[in-house]
């Protein structure tokens, strides 16, 4: 509705990491909750007008179907004061008697910026435990520790520009065209209108982002290190790296090469190790060594590994021993999964950061973070990793904890035991904006949040650009904000002077003079920096368009690259090669469990689909959960097409309905992450997923299960 009495209101998209600018335009009436029409912003930076599937159906789930509309306590329906005193009652309790690392928070990269930055205050400020973490850590926790142990902090080098500037791109571990479909849309587009520009994927599946490869590599599962060892080594024997870069901005390249050459001294070993033809491997060094101009992004396939940071450092050392960092067309990507998976890191959002990408073991860090907040008691230890924070439920040594905008029954690895030990947790807070979700069952308090379209604050997307979201309608029922919720709970908790927001530009503000760099410049890590956006008001704040940090007084209208000048966050300046020795995955196949699971997005759904299981119009497309195999394997197992299966692990069970595909590896299966209970009778990958994690990062080995396939 384009008439006169029509608003426009500019927002960006809450499903995944691109972060795309939308405009919705509704009727005049701001108390209205009519359907807005949802078109792309021609205005914002990343998207240019353009939305995919999920993005332009978010009209279809702005009504209050499904939404949770009121406070609940004990199962029923109650007033705010009453939740809100029982949750500070019950959660003081269970502090004053087991200290404050009984604790816990777990909460989302769906979280908007200034939600989590007060969820990270409360915790790690004034609680005084260490113990919040989020989904994101199952997300890209293994791209920030790549990024840390190279770059010495937590950046991201590159911007969606490069991905059309540059003469190659890499797709490793990421199916872009449905994950990332914008950003793969904008790689054709470029490829389109320059012939010459190269696209290859690795992937063990022939992905939709194959369609569009000038070469697959069908590697297999858990040798991408070995793959990129060998293309280090490679690249040395070459003579195709660039020795004068590596002298001047980096260290410990002998040690990095030393580790590739034995590991992956020749092309037939690599092609060997990863299954992969000797001619195909040739083809891909060879484009990578004549292509200054290469880009490699990685997204889960790389991360949710036991060994995914060191797949991520493997990645990043040929991009240093090229000097292709932080230059245009020529970087190392990760592609956040979440919308606001980059803004969580910002806000310490991870239970082993703390706020403005400062270091939880650093005490100048914790100094000045307390000093700040005005608390005594920021904590020396990191906090408990997602996975290791429900085994702390289970074991009793958390006895609390309040989740926010997840549904970990479902989406967290040996998710049947995940339940359980919220079954058996003293105290279960949950704040979400739906009411029927798998987690909801084992919530003693849930508090009704607000949901996008509601919700006013900002996400960072994954090229570091902060974009506002804006309210287009109304809080249903009486659904709160998640800032203004935590808030409250500070207040009865006894912290009210820290925690007196009235409304989140506030927030915002505060997070941003967190960062900036010119009063410590002796204490805190270069790069992230909102400088002149420690002078918001309420005014600005609203018009805020999206920029990409760091912004300072020297960039005040942000950067696009980092590290373009060679200079890294590393206390002496120079990037590190970590020396890669590639491990397999944790667990491996045998007789009973003889194939390898992989799980991932299908194109039109969301995470657990608690949103997008609104939209008629995306069900349409994977309407219930399959099992892709290849028909060599159907054979094997006696499995005809279209039939429902039972896929075992040695964690739990799944039922799903075969689907034949020869863009399946044999041995292999791939089930969407979507399903649970609410969708589908034993819908929940998760409960097949098995629980190894990578011991820096903590990130789940998602992509690679044992199990067994039979007909029901
Ligand atoms: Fe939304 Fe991602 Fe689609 Fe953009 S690409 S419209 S951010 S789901």
């Amino acid at each position: 509705d384009r008439t006169p009495a029509s608003r426009c209101v500019r927002t960006t998209c809450p499903y995944c990491g691109t972060g795309c600018g939308i405009d919705a335009r509704l009727p005049a009436d701001l108390d209205s909750r009519a359907v807005a029409t949802i078109e792309g912003d021609r205005l914002h930076p990343t998207n240019s007008g353009s939305l995919c599937s999920k993005g332009s159906h978010l009209g279809e789930t702005l009504s209050t179907r499904g939404r949770l509309l009121r406070p609940e306590l004990d199962g029923q329906p109650c007033h705010w004061e009453q939740a809100l005193d029982a949750a500070a009652e019950r959660l003081g309790a269970i502090i004053e008697t087991h200290g404050p690392d009984a604790v816990a928070f777990y909460c989302s990269g769906q979280l908007l910026t200034e939600d989590y930055y007060v969820a990270n205050k409360l915790m790690k400020g004034f609680i005084g435990s260490a113990n919040i973490d989020t989904n994101s850590r199952l997300c890209m926790s293994s791209a920030v520790v790549g990024h840390k142990r190279a770059f010495g902090s937590d950046s991201v080098p590159a911007c969606y520009l490069d991905l059309e500037l540059a003469d190659l791109v890499v797709l490793t571990g990421s199916n872009a065209a449905w994950c990332h479909p914008i950003l793969f849309q904008r790689i054709r587009a470029a490829k389109q209108a320059h012939p010459g520009k190269r696209l290859v994927v690795i992937d063990p599946r022939r992905t939709a982002s194959c369609d569009d490869a000038d070469l697959h590599l069908p590697i297999k599962p858990g040798t991408d290190a070995l793959l990129f060892n060998g293309l280090l080594n490679w690249l040395a024997e070459q003579q195709a790296i660039d020795p004068d870069y590596i002298a001047r901005h980096t260290e410990q390249f002998d040690s990095a090469l030393a580790a590739a050459r034995s590991s992956a001294p020749d092309i037939a070993t690599v092609a060997a190790a990863c299954e992969l033809e000797v001619a195909a491997v040739e083809h891909f060094f060879r484009w990578f060594a004549e292509t200054p101009k290469t880009l490699t992004a990685f997204s889960q396939g790389v991360n949710q590994s036991s060994a995914g940071s060191d797949k991520v450092n493997a990645i990043i050392n040929v991009h240093l021993a090229t000097g292709r960092v932080g230059r245009p067309g020529a970087s190392p990507f990760s592609l956040t999964g979440q919308p606001n998976a980059m803004g969580g890191r910002e806000v310490g959002g991870l239970a082993n950061q703390l706020a403005a990408h400062m270091n939880l073991e650093d005490p100048r860090h914790r100094a000045l973070v307390a000093q700040f907040w005005g608390s005594e008691r920021v904590p020396e230890q990191a906090g408990l990793k997602a996975v290791e924070l429900f085994e702390a439920i289970e074991a009793g040594r958390v006895k609390a904890v309040w989740v926010m905008a997840t549904n970990p029954v479902d989406s967290l690895p040996d998710a049947d035991r995940v339940r359980a030990a919220l079954e058996r947790c003293e105290l279960v807070i949950l704040s979400d904006c739906m009411d029927r979700t798998d987690t909801a069952a084992s919530a003693h308090i849930r508090f009704p949040a607000t949901a996008w379209g509601e919700r006013d604050g900002t996400v960072t997307n994954a090229e570091r650009c902060i974009s506002r979201q804006r309210p287009l309608q109304p809080s249903a029922g009486e659904s709160r904000p998640d800032w203004w919720i935590i808030c409250q709970l500070a207040r009865r908790l006894g912290f009210g002077a820290a925690f007196d927001y009235q409304a989140p530009w506030q927030i915002f503000r505060e997070h941003a003079a967190l960062s900036v760099l010119d009063n410590r410049p002796d204490v805190l890590p270069r790069g992230f920096n909102l400088g002149p956006l420690a002078h918001i008001n309420s005014t600005s704040y609203e018009a805020l368009a999206p920029i990409q940090w760091p912004v300072s007084m020297e960039a005040p209208a942000g950067s696009a690259r980092r590290f373009d000048d060679g200079r890294f966050d590393t206390d002496n300046g120079r990037a590190r090669f970590v020396p890669i020795q590639p491990r397999p995955p944790h667990y491996r196949c045998d007789h009973a469990y003889p194939l390898v699971l992989n799980t991932g997005r299908v194109r039109d759904q969301w995470h657990t689909m608690t949103r997008t299981g609104l939209s008629p119009s995306l069900s349409g497309h994977r309407p219930e959960p399959e099992v892709s195999l290849h028909p060599d394997d159907a054979a094997r197992y006696g499995l005809r097409p279209r039939e429902i299966a039972r896929l075992r692990s040695r964690w739990g069970r799944l039922l799903a309905r075969v689907a034949l595909s020869d863009q399946m590896r044999p041995g292999e299966l791939f089930v969407p992450m979507h399903w649970n209970d609410q969708f589908a009778r034993e819908g929940r990958v998760g409960a097949l997923v098995n629980p190894a994690t990578d011991p820096l990062s903590g990130q789940p080995e998602s992509k690679h299960t044992p199990v067994a396939i039979e007909a029901l």
